[in-house]
């Protein structure tokens, strides 16, 4: 059985969202789109093209607790009995999803927007510009909540998926394979365009992870699947079946990550040495407003350099500076 597309509007630069729907043996959504009017009216007409109601909802499975994708998750649930699924390092984000922003605009605001070398007015109109992404998601009672493990097996239209861990885009970032169909629900895992490394506020003291390398690692796993289709969570999908080959799609990403981190590392030589400098020679061309997932991408850059052992970071001021291990 195939899972059925629904395709939600977010009102983001991202675009709509991909929700997954499988009819039988009991109707399961695979992520449940952003919180808002116009999403639930898309979600409604979608399960009714199906004949169904959000009341014959029997369970929705998070990919990962990223609002486009969990936001609704509240708003169905008070709306049926459904329960919610999502891997042990999302709960928090389900249950308190307000919480969990705040703290992690505190990190951007207190530390990390800092530590990039950002000046205090466009630090504070970048985390003015994301506190209104908290209001689109409704906390979920936690006893509505399951968990899945890192691997292991979850039935959705009477098959059996396996769970795959992929951190990158979000630590969270879970996909699901069906090895006999040769299926893959990518999530934001492997999308046609490379998702972001979202920067996440480190938990318990603990170093930042650097989220681009594990991003690496989760591409070089997914490319070793033998797949037919690929449902992604944003965009139509791809794969043999569609005739659009994924090995192609993740050779791209790879070859530009590559190369980007290359331009990086000669921007670093020729004088550049804080995230703020090479944000501005690397995304020259996006209007500041737009550089921010450009910022992300960046950070990540500057990650996969530091493992490779071609530069260093010190830091001055609380600021992070990159110098080329030859200078
Ligand atoms: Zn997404």
């Amino acid at each position: 059985m195939e899972p059925i597309r629904l395709e939600l509007p977010t009102g983001l630069d991202v675009g709509p969202v991909n929700v997954y729907l499988f009819r039988q043996p009991e109707p399961v959504l695979v992520d449940a789109g952003l919180k808002s009017p116009a999403s639930w009216e898309a979600l409604q007409f979608g399960l009714a093209e199906h004949n169904l109601t959000v009341m014959d909802i029997s369970r929705v499975i998070i990919t990962h607790p990223h609002i486009d994708h969990f936001g609704q998750a509240g708003t169905i649930t008070a709306n049926s009995d459904a329960d919610v699924w999502i891997c042990e390092l999302g709960v928090d984000w389900l249950t308190e999803p307000a919480d969990m922003w705040e703290r992690r605009l505190e990190y951007y605001r207190r530390e990390f927007l800092h530590a990039v070398g950002f000046d205090p007015l466009i630090i504070e109109a970048i985390v003015g510009s994301m506190k209104v992404i908290a209001d689109q998601s409704d906390p979920i009672p936690r006893e509505r909540i399951h968990t899945f493990p890192p691997t292991g097996i979850l039935q959705m239209g009477g098959m059996a998926w396996q769970i795959l861990h992929t951190p990158g885009h979000s630590s969270a970032q879970t996909c699901f394979y069906q090895p006999e169909t040769r299926q893959l629900l990518s999530a934001d895992m492997l999308l046609q365009t490379t998702p972001t490394p979202v920067v996440e506020r480190p938990l318990h003291a603990a170093d930042r992870i650097p989220a681009l390398p594990q991003f690496m690692q989760s591409l070089d796993r997914v490319a070793a699947l033998e797949l037919e289709a690929v449902y992604p969570g944003h965009g139509r999908p791809f794969g043999p079946r569609f005739h659009l080959d994924h090995h192609a799609i993740i050779q791209k990403q790879r070859d530009r990550i590559q190369q980007r981190k290359a331009e990086c590392l000669v921007h670093i030589q020729q004088g550049a040495h804080t995230p703020a400098a090479l944000v501005d020679k690397l995304y020259a061309h996006h209007p500041p407003q737009f550089r921010f997932a450009g910022l992300w991408m960046l950070i990540g850059y500057l990650d996969l350099l530091l493992a490779d052992g071609v530069i260093r970071q010190e830091s001055s001021s609380g600021v992070w500076h990159y110098y080329s291990m030859e200078d």
